[in-house]
């Protein structure tokens, strides 16, 4: 195939899109099967006919034609269309901060020329959990999120067994020290560290795995805040630098935040 032949990729989540002069951009997909591609797209904002109902917008799953790079510029994207958005037809505001918040997170774990379906799955999961969930919800969402994209990354401690000596928690439940390897069975915690009951550590493990959001509700507000602080130390390591959208989910999901009794993002 010449280099210069235009590939349909599909499908493909437009994570950002950045404007460049007057109507071009540089767009920022995802696809399951190539990774992260970071795109040049001329005359996208006035040609309506190639780039149908302004199909290069975050949270538009899209079929994209994609024309590669020449001498080390970046592809090009000849036309786009949408085929979904992630968070639904007319998402509120905090629907909008979350979700960008996890388009971010995308954007620093998938890396280019790498199949990542599991980081895709994981995106269109709980990305669109976020499109069905109430402002209330989404704190505890998020904090999902944030563990299964370590999963998916291949760094979440075990849910199921003490890190130390390996004795199941399942039944007793485990403490989960700060600064740890993950959790701790009575005989190996510290003193004074917080313990999460077993039935949580699980729904969590089943929600996170199993990409099942509907988990999430069942887990005392206590063990989520623990866990997503942990969650998000560890996070920290997998992500390239921090997320410019932490301070806008701060700011707008505190107020839920506060009512479940849970740390802000
Ligand atoms: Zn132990």
């Amino acid at each position: 195939m010449p280099s210069t032949a235009v590939e349909v990729i599909a499908p493909a989540v437009v994570l950002r899109v950045q404007p460049v002069g007057d109507a071009d951009v540089v767009a920022v997909l995802f696809c399951p099967e190539r990774g992260r591609i970071d795109a040049f797209g001329r005359a996208v904002r006035s040609s309506r006919k190639r780039f149908e109902g302004a199909a290069l917008q975050p949270f538009n799953e899209v079929e994209a034609s994609i024309q590669p790079a020449r001498k080390g510029g970046l592809p090009t994207v000849r036309g786009a269309a949408a085929r979904a958005h992630l968070l639904g037809p007319s998402p509120t505001y905090a629907q909008l901060v979350a979700g960008s918040y996890l388009l971010e997170m995308a954007g620093q774990l998938c890396q280019p020329g790498h199949a990542d379906p599991a980081l895709y799955l994981w995106l269109i999961t709980w990305t669109g959990a976020c499109g069905r969930a109430d402002a209330a919800a989404l704190p505890l969402l998020l904090a999902a999120a944030e563990l299964g994209a370590l999963w998916v990354a291949g760094m979440l401690p075990e849910l199921d067994r003490c890190a130390r000596c390996g004795a199941a928690v399942a039944a007793q439940g485990a403490a989960w020290p700060a600064g740890g390897d993950g959790l701790a069975c009575r005989a190996c915690c510290p003193p004074g560290a917080p313990w999460l009951p077993g039935a949580d550590l699980r729904a969590i493990d089943d929600a996170v795995r199993g990409a099942d959001p509907d988990r999430v509700a069942s887990v005392a507000a206590p063990t989520w805040a623990l866990v997503s602080e942990r969650a998000r130390s560890q996070l920290h390591h997998a992500l390239r630098g921090p997320l410019r959208t932490g301070q806008a989910v701060a700011d707008t999901l505190r107020g839920a935040s506060a009512a479940a009794g849970l740390a802000a993002p």
